[in-house]
């Protein structure tokens, strides 16, 4: 019987000022393999359908397991996470291309530092002197509990980004995640102490109000993060506080 087998398209540059071009691969369908198992099928044998030999594909990956980011690209044009994404639930040929939100590094690549430096820039972290003991911290409610730690779930994917129109290169838009961080740790107990430095940093250029409500993030956060409500919620907290600075 002849062996089942499914086309892979990928977008390939290995450098961002290198032409596009794409390749096809013929892969060995097995249940239940995911876009990682293709990439890495390719990277053991990099023929390309029509017999050309190629090179591996580059690609990031980490945990392969939904919880460190790094493997989202776009799978049949929509920003997924290779490690989940089945090739069962794929319409053939399967399309792989690199986030286009971020710099392109390589094939499938991309450079998210814009990101992490959003985070850094908003203050998105509790600061804590480790040079001596500080006791206790202070308790935090079940309640705020509830809410914060499907807040805290966020992998920094970049997912959000990638589906956000105002996301692009004429904005500096921070996106979602960093705003629903932004919630996050103002809502600590130790957070909430600098909630006014993350609150100002929002208030800037690429700030909150470069949101348009076009609510596209909340549908392809991995995570299922209340994106669109912790956009709200902030945008509240930025009001408040900008009213409150002017006296
Ligand atoms: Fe990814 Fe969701 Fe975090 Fe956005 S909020 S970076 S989609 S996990």
């Amino acid at each position: 019987m002849a062996e089942k087998t499914f086309i892979v398209r990928i977008k390939r540059q290995q450098r961002p000022d290198e032409v596009v071009h794409w390749e096809e691969y013929e892969l060995r369908y097995r249940p239940h393999l995911n876009i990682i198992t293709c990439l890495r099928d390719i990277a053991e044998k990099p023929f390309t359908r029509d017999g050309r030999e190629s090179t591996p594909v580059s690609y990031d990956a980490n945990c392969l397991e939904e919880v460190c980011g790094a493997c989202a690209m776009l799978i049949n044009g929509y920003p997924r996470k290779a490690c989940s994404a089945l090739v069962d639930h794929f319409e053939k040929p399967i399309r792989l291309e690199p986030l286009t939100k971020f710099p392109l590094v390589r094939d499938l690549v991309v450079d998210r530092t814009h990101m992490f430096d959003s985070l850094k820039r908003t203050k998105c972290w509790i600061p804590i002197d480790g040079t001596y003991a500080l006791g206790e911290g202070p308790r935090v409610s079940p309640e705020v509990q509830e809410i914060a730690y499907p807040l805290s779930r966020c992998i920094t994917c970049g997912n959000c980004l990638e589906i956000c129109p105002k996301v692009n290169e004429h904005t500096q838009f921070v996106g979602a995640a960093v705003i629903s961080q932004v919630r996050l740790f103002n809502m600590h107990p130790t957070g909430a102490m600098h909630a006014a430095g993350r609150l100002e940093a929002l208030m800037g250029p690429g700030g909150i109000e470069d949101c348009d409500n076009a609510q596209n993030c909340v549908k392809v956060c991995p995570k299922g993060i209340p994106l669109t409500e912790s956009i709200a919620k902030v945008n509240g907290q930025v009001l408040v506080h900008a009213v409150k600075s002017w006296f």
